[in-house]
């Protein structure tokens, strides 16, 4: 009988396990899409009218399941996807290297 009782709670526990995964999922899926939206639009709706410094700020960071997020979101400190790293050692580098940023002529 108690066999019986732990058989059918772990199959709920799986059950709610699933769902909860699911719905984690469509969470993170509508809160990217979100934000994707949140972010074109102040541009017209189109994301391609993002200039190319503004595009930098923004990655889908797999540190947040793919999530879109921007530089100076408080969720940015806990990204350890690579893209920090990059750009922060990518920023280092070019203000040595080229100290007049100029990024609005050359594409
Ligand atoms: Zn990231």
């Amino acid at each position: 009988m108690n066999e019986e009782h732990q058989k059918h709670h772990t199959a709920i526990q799986q059950l709610m396990e699933k769902a909860i995964n699911r719905l984690d999922k469509i969470i993170w899926k509508h809160m990217t899409k979100e934000r994707y939206l949140e972010l074109t639009r102040s541009k017209d709706t189109d994301p391609n009218r993002l200039t190319e410094e503004e595009q930098k700020e923004w990655h889908f960071c797999k540190s947040w399941k793919g999530l879109l997020i921007h530089t100076g979101d408080p969720t940015y400190s806990e990204c350890n996807c690579g893209f920090k790293r990059s750009k922060e050692s990518s920023a280092q580098g070019t203000k040595e290297a080229n100290p007049k940023a100029d990024s609005s002529t050359k594409v």
